[in-house]
C-alpha cells in the first residue's frame, strides 16, 4: 500500500478500531500490570516466547500506538516514548557511548543535555566536546581514535544557528560515526533527519509534538535493533518511561501537528516583518528573513523556517526585562510550541547558569527574547507586544515614579 501524506498518518496511522469495540480515538490503557490467563502464559511471556504485555514499564499499548507513530511520521522503524524529553537524551546516549568513548556535540545544545554530558564525563569518564560544527573540516579536525557520536541540535536556541544535517551526515559516515540530531525546534513536519541519514532522532514531545503545555515527554526514534536495545536497557532499567496518559495526550495532540506548524509558522512570518521594522529593536534573528546568514541551508533542510523568532532590543537587561513586565497576553514562560504566544529571556532564564563571558561569546546578549509565536491572532500578538514596545523606555521612568511616590 502507497504511504499516505504526512498530514494524513497523523491523523490515521495504523489504528485498528476493530480491536477497541469501534472507538474512533484510542483509548488510554491505564494500567500497571497485565494479567496472565495461567502460570505457564507468565511464564511463556517472560521467556519471549509469547508476544504480550507484562507490565507497564516494559510496554503499554496506548504506549506503543503513539511510539509507532512517532516512527511513522520520522521515517524511522521502531520508535520509543520517555517521560520527558531528557530522558530521551540521556537513555539514547547511555546507550551510544561507554567510559573512555568520545561524543563531538554542536555548541549551544540544551541546557541540560549539556549538564547531562558534564554528569557522565565526572562520573563515568564517558568524554565530549563543544565544537562549531559550521564545515566538514571543523568536524574532522576534532574527531579521535575515540570518537563515536556527533550529536545535533538545529535550530539552536535562542540563537537560532542552524546546522547543516547532510554535512554532519557526511561525515560521520566517513568516519563511521552515529549521529543523533535533537530534532524538537522543528517536530517532523518541518524536518526529518533520518531521511537524510542520521541514525537517532530525540524529541523534546513536551513541545511543539504535545503542542498544548499540559504534559513533559520525550521520544526517540531509530533503527528497530538499537531501539530494542535502549527498550531493554536504559529505558527498562533506568525507568523513565512514558504515562499512559501523556501517551494519549500526545497522540491527540499530533493530530492536529500540520495545522498547528502551519499556523505557528504563517504567524512568526508575519510577526518577523513588524518586529524587524520596530525602532526599539536593534536585531531580529529569524531563519525566515532573506538576510539571515543560513537562510539558504534553512530552505533546504527544513520544510518551514519555524515558530520562534529571537530579538534584541534596544539597552540592556533593565529594558529586556521591563518589555516582559508590559506584556499583558503574551505569556513570561520558558518552553514552546504552544498554542500561547511565550516569551523568556534567555540571560536570565534559559541560559542563566552559563558564565557570562561565555554566555556572549555564544551570542547570546542581556538584550536578547526569545518569543514562541503562538496561534492566537497575529494582530492581537503584534498589538500586545507593540505596546509593550511603544511605551516610553519601557517604561522605566514611570515605573520608578510610582515606586518613588
Ligand atoms: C525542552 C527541550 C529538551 C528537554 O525536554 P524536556 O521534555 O523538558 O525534558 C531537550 N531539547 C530541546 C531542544 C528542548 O527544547
Amino acid at each position: 500500500m502507497e504511504k499516505k501524506e504526512l498530514e494524513t498518518r497523523l491523523i490515521h496511522g495504523d489504528y485498528d478500531r476493530e480491536k477497541h469495540y469501534g472507538s474512533l480515538t484510542p483509548p488510554m490503557y491505564q494500567t500497571s500490570t497485565f494479567t496472565f490467563d495461567s502460570a505457564e502464559q507468565g511464564e511463556a511471556r517472560f521467556a519471549g516466547d509469547e508476544s504480550g504485555y507484562i507490565y507497564s514499564r516494559l510496554g503499554n499499548p496506548t504506549v506503543d500506538m503513539l511510539e509507532k507513530k512517532i516512527a511513522d511520521l520520522e521515517d524511522g522503524e521502531a520508535g520509543l516514548a520517555f517521560a520527558s524529553g531528557m530522558a530521551a537524551v540521556s537513555s539514547v546516549l547511555l546507550a551510544l557511548l561507554k567510559t573512555k568513548e568520545h561524543v563531538l556535540v554542536s555548541e549551544g545544545v540544551y541546557g541540560c543535555t549539556y549538564g547531562f554530558l558534564q554528569l557522565i564525563e565526572d562520573r563515568y569518564g564517558v568524554e565530549h566536546h563543544f565544537i562549531s560544527m559550521d564545515s566538514e573540516e571543523a568536524i574532522q579536525g576534532q574527531i579521535r581514535d575515540n570518537t563515536k557520536v556527533l550529536y545535533v541540535e538545529t535550530p539552536i536556541n535562542p540563537t537560532m544557528k542552524l546546522i547543516d544535517l547532510e554535512m554532519v551526515i557526511r561525515v560521520a559516515k566517513k568516519n563511521g560515526l552515529k549521529v543523533v540530531v535533537d530534532n524538537t525546534f522543528c517536530s517532523p513536519y518541518l524536518q526529518q533527519p533520518l531521511n537524510l541519514g542520521a541514525d537517532v532522532v530525540i524529541h523534546s514531545a513536551t513541545k511543539y509534538i504535545g503542542g498544548h503545555g499540559d504534559v513533559i515527554a520525550g521520544l526517540a526514534v531509530g533503527k528497530e535493533e538499537f531501539i530494542q536495545e535502549v527498550r531493554g536497557t536504559t529505558l527498562k532499567d533506568i525507568g523513565g518511561v512514558m504515562a499512559p496518559f501523556d501517551a494519549w495526550l500526545l497522540i491527540r495532540g499530533l493530530k492536529t501537528l500540520s495545522v498547528r506548524m502551519d499556523r505557528h509558522c504563517e504567524n512568526a512570518a508575519k510577526l518577523y516583518e513588524k518586529i524587524k521594522t520596530h525602532p526599539k529593536v536593534k536585531r531580529v534573528v529569524y531563519p525566515g528573513d532573506p538576510d539571515f546568514v543560513q537562510y539558504d541551508l534553512a530552505n533546504k533542510q527544513m520544510r518551514q523556517p519555524g515558530g520562534l523568532i529571537t530579538f534584541e532590543v534596544e539597552g540592556g537587561k533593565v529594558e529586556a526585562q521591563k518589555l516582559l513586565n508590559q506584556l499583558n497576553m503574551i505569556q513570561v514562560a520558558v518552553s514552546l510550541g504552544d498554542a500561547e504566544t511565550l516569551i523568556q529571556h534567555p540571560a536570565t532564564m534559559t541560559h542563566a547558569v552559563i558564565p557570562e563571558e561565555k554566555r556572549l561569546g555564544m551570542g547570546i546578549t542581556d538584550s536578547m527574547l526569545r518569543l514562541s509565536v503562538g496561534l492566537e491572532s497575529v494582530e492581537d500578538i503584534w498589538n500586545d507586544l507593540s505596546q509593550a514596545l511603544n511605551q516610553e523606555k519601557y517604561n522605566v521612568e514611570k515605573t520608578l515614579a510610582t515606586e518613588t511616590k
